[in-house]
């Protein structure tokens, strides 16, 4: 009786984590203090599905993740899918608090589709997660489809999420530049949540959603209204992630007035919230808002140190997804904005006083790098891979660094061995033998095994050269720089460069290096992938060409060859042959020697026909034991006397298998392609027919359509 009771409390529980967090903490905790993991080992994983949620929600990511982990075995073994569900969506929700958009992405992915199997009701609330996940990935379209299927579920079921789900739409609209549309939704939300006022952090949002509106319109007095309300709310609910993003969007309201240092006052706050939550997005997106602000108010140097910051939370992230698809989407945004934003700052310092300029050299010559190497970059992902794209990067990073060499291996896991794709030195384009993953003294393979970045910066004097991968004798590298080139976390080459002067290279130009790096691994492993395509195509078209007892063209590529001949034949009158050669009694063969003996004869003949052939004749496989050969350029009389020379080439050819002896005769029947009028089936009618009167008349024998 009281098991089931918690059974009810907990889900009470679970329905209010969103709401009500506080209280489903209370419900939960209750519950693992009364209950024990052996006596009910279901619920108690329940009550802490539903806590990992409620620490979630505090910002406590890594508690969340734990506790989460521990449980989803044991709801998997009781084939709980409900509750496997709600554990997706809590992981979800810390990855998404964590800035890990594909793995919250997937893990809510993973529950809708467990939902929409076992049709489960769905919970308005997920779809809102997911709507949240394609929003932060700037795919406004898709998350408002989501907001929009979330709204109609919600609706049906007089869900209390609807009005946060209407804002949440409002918001959309307003990334749409439709503020008309925002208001009218917002409006929605806010006429329901009069009736709810126990909702407070609905409302809160709804209000935040009304500054953002009024900020639209330029109603400054009413948008700051708007925000302080919503931000009063969601303290009081100790709502702390959203705190902080009301913070942000404060501080965006007093900078847009220039009203700098209100706007540092609230980033500050949310920057000590966010990364109190660990919520590295936030983060990210607060660095680089002050590092505008203070740019606005020409402190460069802070500007400089905040965007260096920002650089490293974007590093940090970037390290964290590893999935290819996310980390290019990171680097093309993050390298897009920087670029926007430069060209903008620099168009502004244009007109500001010289001093202020030459302050702003050092920003600028960092965004223009950035530039350079993006360009580089998709430049490189565009081409893909060949020598002459590889020398354009050399040139490309002379533009960013001086360097005297520039290389790029990959690592063939077959072989175990590393390739050097492109080394270019002093301008040259030298070819490099392959190094075996064993070798310890290569720098190139000691980067990739270790899946590690190698930084000399003061070489001394390499009297053995063994720092040299290969080069100009005479010459010194003093500077040697190696990047491993990773995807996926598995490491597939590596990019070096090197300059012959030491200390070549600063921290910035370093970086620039990573990026590049990162730029490369998309590259090649893309080229990876279509290499190995191609080869599966290739091994693909061979088996559809080939008959693989005698490893002969096929039946079907032998009728396309025909088509062909055909067409060269209406367009340039070259008259072309067709030899059909079936064995005799070749059943015979099989009879008394065994199948296996037949196929080994099949296998001889075909051998020899390749040898007898000219290079531009083709034979295939046409039947069990029947042959065609097709003569290019051959009138009938040439015809005639190569399948007389052939007919005895068979008749004389011993072919022995073990210990037999077996010698064989065939009948060849000839037909020559000199009318425009046939079709390719008729040509080898003509060919049957007279290899049929050879049949009928004894045999071994060749006979031509046309003059038998
Ligand atoms: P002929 O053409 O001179 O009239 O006599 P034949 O015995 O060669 O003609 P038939 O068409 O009656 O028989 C063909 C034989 O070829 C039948 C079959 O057992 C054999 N054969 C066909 N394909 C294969 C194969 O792939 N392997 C082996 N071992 N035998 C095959
Ligand atoms: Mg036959
Ligand atoms: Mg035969």
């Amino acid at each position: 009786m009281e098991a089931i009771d918690s059974y009810t409390q907990i889900q009470s529980a679970w329905s209010t984590v969103h709401s009500d967090a506080k209280k489903a903490a209370r419900i939960s905790q209750n519950i693992l203090n009364t209950t024990t993991k052996k006596e009910n080992a279901l619920l108690y994983a329940q009550a802490e599905i539903t806590l990992a949620f409620c620490h979630a929600h505090e910002g406590k990511n890594a508690e969340a993740l734990s506790l989460v982990n521990q449980t989803l075995q044991v709801v998997e073994h009781y084939q709980s899918i409900e509750w496997i569900v709600n554990a997706k969506r809590v992981i979800g929700y810390v990855y998404s608090s964590l800035g890990d958009l594909k793995r919250s992405g997937d893990a809510f992915e993973e529950g809708l589709y467990l939902i929409k199997k076992y049709d489960l009701p769905i919970d308005p609330h997920y779809l809102n997660n997911l709507g949240f996940i394609y929003y932060e990935l700037g795919e406004f379209k898709q998350a408002h489809n989501q907001l929009l299927e979330a709204l109609a579920v919600a609706q049906e079921q007089q869900h209390d999420i609807v009005p946060l789900l209407l804002s949440n739409v409002a918001d959309l609209h307003l990334q749409f530049g439709e503020i008309d549309e925002a208001e009218e939704f917002n409006k929605q939300a806010f006429t329901i949540l009069q009736t709810k006022v126990e909702d407070r952090n609905s409302l809160a949002h709804c209000h935040s959603i009304f500054g953002l509106i009024s900020k639209h319109k330029r109603h400054w007095e009413e948008a700051y209204e708007s925000f302080a309300l919503a931000l009063k709310m969601y303290q009081e609910q100790d709502a702390k992630y959203a705190v902080a993003t009301i913070l942000i969007d404060m501080g965006g309201l007093y900078s847009d007035q220039g009203h700098y240092t209100h706007a540092l006052e609230n980033y500050k706050e949310a920057l000590e919230i966010a990364e109190s939550l660990e919520a590295v997005l936030l983060t990210q997106e607060i660095l680089q808002r002050m590092s505008d602000v203070y740019y606005a108010s020409e402190e460069y140097k802070r500007a400089y140190q905040y965007l260096l910051r920002y650089n490293e939370v974007t590093e940090q992230i970037k390290t964290k997804e590893v999935k290819d698809q996310l980390s290019r989407y990171m680097t093309e945004a993050q390298v897009e904005r920087m670029q926007r934003e430069a060209e903008i700052e620099r168009l502004q310092l244009k007109r500001e006083s010289e001093e202020a300029s030459i302050r702003a050299q050092v920003l600028e010559d960092s965004y223009q790098d950035l530039k350079t190497v993006s360009e580089i970059g998709r430049r490189i992902i565009a081409n893909q891979e060949d020598a002459e794209a590889m020398y354009s990067v050399y040139l490309d990073l002379n533009r960013l660094m001086d360097a005297d060499i520039f290389g790029l291996c990959l690592y063939n896991k077959e072989t175990q061995e590393v390739e050097y794709r492109a080394f270019v030195e002093q301008g040259i384009l030298l070819s490099l033998s392959n190094k075996s993953i064993q070798d310890t003294s290569s720098l190139s393979v000691r980067c990739i095994r270790e899946n590690q970045e190698i930084h000399i910066r003061k070489a001394v004097v390499d009297e053995d050269y063994t720092l040299r991968e290969s080069g100009f004798p005479d010459k010194n590298p003093r500077s040697i720089h190696f990047l491993p080139l990773s995807m996926n976390d598995e490491t597939i080459g590596s990019m070096t460069v090197q300059s012959y002067e030491q200390d070549a290279f600063s921290e910035r130009q370093i970086e620039m290096l990573r990026l590049l790096a990162l730029y490369l691994s998309i590259a090649m492993s893309n080229m990876l992938k279509s290499e190995e395509l191609q080869l599966q195509t290739r091994k693909l078209e061979h088996l559809a060409k080939t008959d693989p007892l005698t490893n002969l063209y096929n039946m079907r590529h032998m009728k396309q060859l025909l088509t062909q001949s055909m067409e060269t034949y209406h367009k340039s009158n070259k008259s072309f042959s067709i030899l059909v050669i079936d064995l005799d009694h070749f059943k015979e063969v099989n009879d008394s020697h065994g199948h296996s003996c037949g196929d080994f004869v099949l296998q001889a003949l075909s051998r020899h026909f390749q040898s007898f052939t000219r290079q531009s004749d083709v034979t295939a496989r046409w039947g069990g034991e029947e042959f065609l050969m097709l003569l290019p350029n051959t009138d009938l009389q040439d015809a005639r006397t190569i399948g007389e020379r052939l007919r005895q080439s068979i008749e004389e050819l011993e072919i022995r298998f073990n210990t037999i002896s077996i010698h064989i005769t065939a009948t060849i029947g000839i037909a020559t392609y000199s009318s425009k009028d046939w079709h390719v089936d008729e040509l080898i009618e003509r060919a049957d027919k007279a290899l049929y009167i050879g049949k009928e008349a004894g045999r071994n024998q060749v006979v031509a359509y046309g003059s038998e």
